[in-house]
């Protein structure tokens, strides 16, 4: 997932936490665990957009579906191509994209046709309108053409009977494309999964309700929705929890019983309000809650019901980074699709990253290019998880090995732009 920068061994100024798991061996866990839905269901190809499908689609039909043209010129006849000097050529009609010619064409004849168009039978050779020389109804071609140039094959990219996208393919605009291509009006797409999702804490109100002393307003459900919804799932918000046992204890039951995957934000650190991990190991099973990541080192697995447990941090960055690094991925795997790494590549810290070993740090960056066009990458600003500017003024994450310390300038470092992400 990361690689190291600059290698230091434990100390007492570091962040290693036995019970943490490595973020390479968390995912490990929620991959190892994860069933795709089983569920299909058969939609207008619109509506397939960012759903993934469930069986292969197989063309019916050619792509294209005729012989044609690739060159806008004069369809002939290889045997009309002189051995030498010049020839000339009757032209006997013209062959347009949708409007073929229906003629015949005898020897030394030729026929006007467009890029696309059917090329008509019995000709097999395309002269491009620039290699010739045009009179009225008569061309004069030479000797430089060769049977069968610029003549596209029926069914050159696509033949009939052929799968052009397998079961577990993801839908991008792409695919519609392709897909409306052979004709096909309905797809048959793993179903949606359900995720329902709330807010924990006493502090928290939600938007339109007066703030008292020490509230705030819940951010969380509002980049929870926009990350789940962006992933094409179903979101069931259930608001906000106050930290109580009794009412937790009945939001997760809740939640259970109508998702496929339950996501909550606050409540699994060690703090005395923090009754996440108590009720999960009672009412399911936790399978793990502690990564060794920053932001985002209280982050908890597991099952509850049949449904699947993220338990995320309450900082609004941290819930931001664990969702990408780990939920969107089990999502994706749930609907069926096979998540793919993010991309990564290496550039340059324009300044030094403050950072502890024993943990993989996410920061916040900002990409730019310096003059030989090389990638440069700047940290924005304070990287405090609850600093939520500090991803909106990013367009990338800095991945900081767990064995990193601090990175001087200058150092390449492995960042994952947003824009493969988000
Ligand atoms: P917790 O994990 O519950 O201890 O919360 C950690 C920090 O995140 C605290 O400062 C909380 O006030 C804050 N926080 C928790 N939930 C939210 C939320 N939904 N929106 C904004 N901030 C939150
Ligand atoms: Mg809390």
């Amino acid at each position: 997932m990361t690689s190291a920068i600059l290698s230091t061994q434990p100390s007492c100024d570091d962040d290693y936490d036995p019970d943490s798991l490595t973020c390479d061996e968390a995912w490990r866990r929620i991959h190892a665990h994860v069933r795709p839905l089983q569920v299909a269901e058969r939609v207008p190809l619109r509506t397939a957009l960012g759903r993934v499908l469930a069986q292969p689609v197989k063309s019916s039909i050619n792509v294209p579906g005729h012989v044609n043209s690739a060159m806008d010129g004069y369809a002939i006849k290889a045997h009309d191509v002189p051995a030498t000097g010049l020839t000339e050529l009757e032209v006997v009609g013209e062959s347009f994209a949708g409007k073929p010619y229906a003629g015949r064409v005898l020897d030394n004849q030729a026929v006007r046709i467009m890029t696309g168009a059917v090329v008509p039978a019995d000709t097999d050779t395309i002269a491009p309108q620039e290699s010739v020389e045009a009179h009225g109804k008569w061309i004069r071609i030479d000797g430089r053409h060769r049977l069968g140039q610029h003549v596209r094959r029926a069914g050159e990219d696509i033949e009939s009977g052929q799968t052009v996208l397998r079961a577990g393919h993801l839908i991008s605009p792409v695919e519609l494309g392709l897909i409306a291509s052979l004709g096909i009006v309905e797809v048959d797409v793993i179903r949606r999964p359900r995720v329902a999702f709330f807010s924990t804490g006493d502090e928290l109100r939600s938007l339109g309700e007066p703030l008292g002393v020490g509230e705030i307003y819940d951010s969380n459900r509002y980049t929870l929705y926009g990350m789940l919804t962006r992933l094409g799932v179903e979101v069931l918000d259930l608001g906000v929890v106050v930290d109580d046992p009794v009412a937790l204890t009945a939001a997760f039951q809740r939640a259970s019983s109508i998702a496929d995957v339950v996501i909550t934000s606050g409540g699994v650190s060690v703090g005395e309000a923090d009754y996440t991990k108590e009720i999960l190991t009672k009412l399911g099973a936790v399978r793990f809650w502690k990564v060794a990541m920053k932001p985002g080192r209280p982050l908890a697995f597991g099952d509850l019901g049949n449904a699947l447990f993220f338990g995320l941090p309450g900082n609004p960055v941290s819930v931001m980074v664990t969702f990408y690094q780990f939920v969107q991925p089990a999502l994706l795997q749930l609907m069926g699709a096979n998540p793919a790494p993010y991309p990564t590549f290496k550039a340059r810290t324009t300044s030094i990253l403050k950072k502890r070993p024993g943990r993989v740090e996410y920061q916040r960056g900002t990409l730019a290019r310096d003059a030989n066009g090389e990638y440069l990458v700047t940290a924005t600003g304070d990287q405090g998880s609850g600093i939520l500017s500090s991803m909106a003024n990013a367009n990338c994450f800095i991945v900081l090995g767990m064995e990193s310390a601090h990175v001087p300038a200058d150092t390449p470092v492995d960042v994952q732009p947003f824009f493969g992400i988000v």
